[in-house]
């Protein structure tokens, strides 16, 4: 039988999300569990499968119907095993053969992949991307990541660390990270930092809406927060932002020098700033980058919100060579 469903599945360190996808697009069940509810990742790995049972046999789908299951951890994964070498945000996933267990289980193809990456398969496929062979999608947040589309696929590099644009050194003598360099790009414009950032300068302003929004509480201040100043026009909140967008912009110079794509894609938290953080992209881009290259990128932000993660997912299942 021609087999029309695949399932998402975006595994964080908050929640779980699920998609039932049909035809490649769309979503016609979705389920969310809490990850602090499993103690340990055996018990939260047989969750995932009596959750895919129960989507499958609430919507009547036998497992003949499914191309597969596509999952979108953070951390370091190796796609050709199926195996996820650390997660990012859930302790004590080290040196797990994620695929095997859940195909042992389901008699379904599994197939696992870095978060960021499945988000960048959704943009190109669905996404702001459409129909640009080369890109790079970079997402937001408390890490900073990318996903490359290069002449039209994927590009993992040979032990899958490839995108990690958070970790471009913008500075020789910067800050120490905890990916064991200094200056990168994460250390200046993680979430964490733009929070010091709106901290200092509210504390240091406290005419400024960024320090009313909080009552005089900086240590309450968040990116969310910041950006609803710089909608009301907050000088001190849309400075930062305009320096956020000064430290994006110069990595991304180097990247479009390097790699000369023809759409940037920016999604997570943070991009949602809007009109001073891509204002402020792209002005240093068009000052910083080879003028050709920054006069043929486009910079925009990221469309398919909050499923980005299981829709992205659910193409890894999806995509013709697997079926
Ligand atoms: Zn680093």
């Amino acid at each position: 039988m021609t087999r029309l469903y695949s399932i998402g599945i975006d595994l964080g360190g908050t929640n779980v999300k699920f998609a039932l996808i049909k035809n490649s697009k769309k979503v016609v069940d979705k389920r969310v569990l809490a990850t602090k509810d499993y103690k340990t990742k055996e018990e939260l790995i047989s969750q995932l499968a009596l959750t895919v049972s129960d989507i499958l046999r609430v919507n009547k789908i036998k497992r003949s119907g499914l191309t597969g299951l596509g999952i979108g951890a953070a951390g370091l994964v190796d796609f050709n095993r199926g195996f996820i070498h650390s997660l990012t945000n859930i302790k004590g996933w080290d040196n797990v053969p994620l695929g095997k267990i859940l195909s042992g289980k389901l008699k379904v193809k599994v197939f696992v992949d870095n978060d960021v990456n499945v988000v960048t398969l959704g943009e190109h496929k669905y996404g702001a991307g459409r129909g640009f062979d080369n890109l790079v999608c970079l997402t937001l947040g408390t890490g900073v990541g990318a996903g490359l589309i290069l002449n039209g696929s994927l590009y993992r590099g040979p032990s899958f660390t490839a995108g990690e644009v958070g970790h471009i050194p913008i500075n020789v003598r910067g800050p120490k990270c905890n990916c064991g360099g200094r200056g990168c790009l994460e250390r200046y414009v993680g979430n964490r930092y733009i929070i010091q950032m709106a901290k200092k300068l509210a504390a240091d302003n406290k005419q400024s809406k960024m320090y009313k929004l909080v009552e005089g509480k900086v240590n309450k201040l968040t990116p969310k927060i910041v950006s609803e100043a710089a909608r009301l026009k907050d000088k001190a909140a849309i400075q930062v932002w305009q320096k956020i967008g000064q430290y994006i912009g110069v990595a991304l110079s180097g990247l479009i020098n390097l790699l000369n794509p023809e759409i940037i894609i920016i999604g997570g938290g943070v991009s949602l700033a809007g009109k001073p953080l891509f204002d402020s992209i792209r002005k240093t881009v068009s000052k910083r980058a080879m003028p050709n290259p920054a006069s043929k990128v486009k910079i925009v932000p990221a469309k398919l919100g909050e499923d980005a993660g299981v829709i992205g997912a659910s193409i890894l299942a999806a995509s013709e060579k697997n079926k």
